[in-house]
């Protein structure tokens, strides 16, 4: 069974940050872009119940919940694996340099993610594949980057896997009404920037449900956070993992698979999704690996009762 290795970012330091760990013969390099206190739970989470919350709070802290202010920890992450034939990317973060008006926390940013990204043996141009799970402003970032004031993909040499659902969904050109939802605001000027420039490179392959990334690799539509939400089920020997971009942002998702995020758009399809990846998780004993969770950044699902549970830590005796 895979497992994280490695040492968990330090929260006071911001120091090294690259972990790793195998799904069979793939390996799979965590790269991070940004981490922080996010927002308090009853503003990120539609339906939120304080009791609920208080008894699971004390799972949380410290690297899922600051008690001190009060708001969950969040990151910003991409996933490079390895299969030693090709090398793909899994999401790309909130990139530097985007105008975000409606959504500050990731304008203007300045990482060093691109070192980063070197420090776990990459190149931008070592990239044969990036893929998207969603088109939402903190997906699809390091898709370009400004070079003499224009947008250009990073990864010169790859292709870059979107879902076809996402952009009828989120392409201005395609939208004529627009969404209307806060994603319509925080996402603004996002596809311009993020996605438009990969289009016309010639570079973006548009997916479906049962696109076949490469062998072993495989992307499921689980749609609902946005219309194209695809999960990444990578499978190799006795090994299974399922990257999940946000079909989930927070663990207390697991305890409470009814709470959406006020950034899903379809409220009661993110809810069955979410129902859906968590039985196949726990049915497969599936590594499971969400997109902005703290901790170990990976995690395991149990059923328990009716519902499930997750295991956020590593078993104290190893
Ligand atoms: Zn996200």
């Amino acid at each position: 069974m895979p497992a994280a290795t490695g040492a968990k970012a330090d929260q006071e330091t911001g120091g090294e940050v690259v972990d790793s760990f195998r799904i069979g013969d793939i390996r799979v390099s965590r790269i991070e872009e940004w981490q922080g206190t996010f927002a308090p739970p009853d503003y990120l989470f539609q339906g939120f119940e304080v009791a609920a919350w208080q008894c699971h709070e004390e799972q949380f802290v410290p690297e899922f919940f600051d008690p001190a202010s009060g708001k969950l920890f969040a990151f910003l992450q991409s996933w490079v694996l390895d299969t030693g034939r090709r090398r793909i990317l899994f999401d790309t973060g909130a990139g530097n340099d985007k105008d975000r008006p409606n959504l500050p926390v990731f304008g203007n940013l300045q990482t060093d993610f691109l070192q980063r990204l070197a420090r776990a043996g990459y190149q931008p141009g070592d990239i044969d594949v990036v893929v998207c799970s969603h088109i939402h402003v903190d997906h699809v970032g390091w898709n370009t980057r400004l070079i003499d004031g224009v947008w250009q993909p990073t990864f010169r040499n790859a292709r870059y896997v979107l879902p076809a659902a996402d952009r009828d969904y989120w392409d201005p050109r395609m939208t004529t009404a627009g969404p209307g939802t806060i994603g319509t605001a925080v996402n603004a000027g996002m596809f311009e920037d993020s996605v438009r420039p990969i289009i016309e490179a010639g570079r973006a392959e548009w997916a479906y449900d049962g696109f076949e990334v490469a062998p072993g690799i495989v992307l499921h539509a689980r749609p609902g956070h946005t219309p194209g939400s695809m999960v990444m089920e990578v499978s190799d020997g006795d090994d299974l993992a399922l990257f999940v971009g946000d079909i989930m942002h927070h663990p207390a998702q697991i305890f409470r698979p009814d709470w959406n995020s006020i950034f899903c758009e379809d409220a009661e399809m993110a809810r069955q999704s979410r129902r859906q990846v968590l039985e196949d998780a726990a049915v497969r004993e599936a590594l499971v690996v969400p997109a902005h969770f703290g901790g170990q950044h990976v995690v395991r699902v149990m059923r328990e009762g009716a519902g499930f549970r997750p295991v956020l830590r590593p078993l104290a005796d190893g």
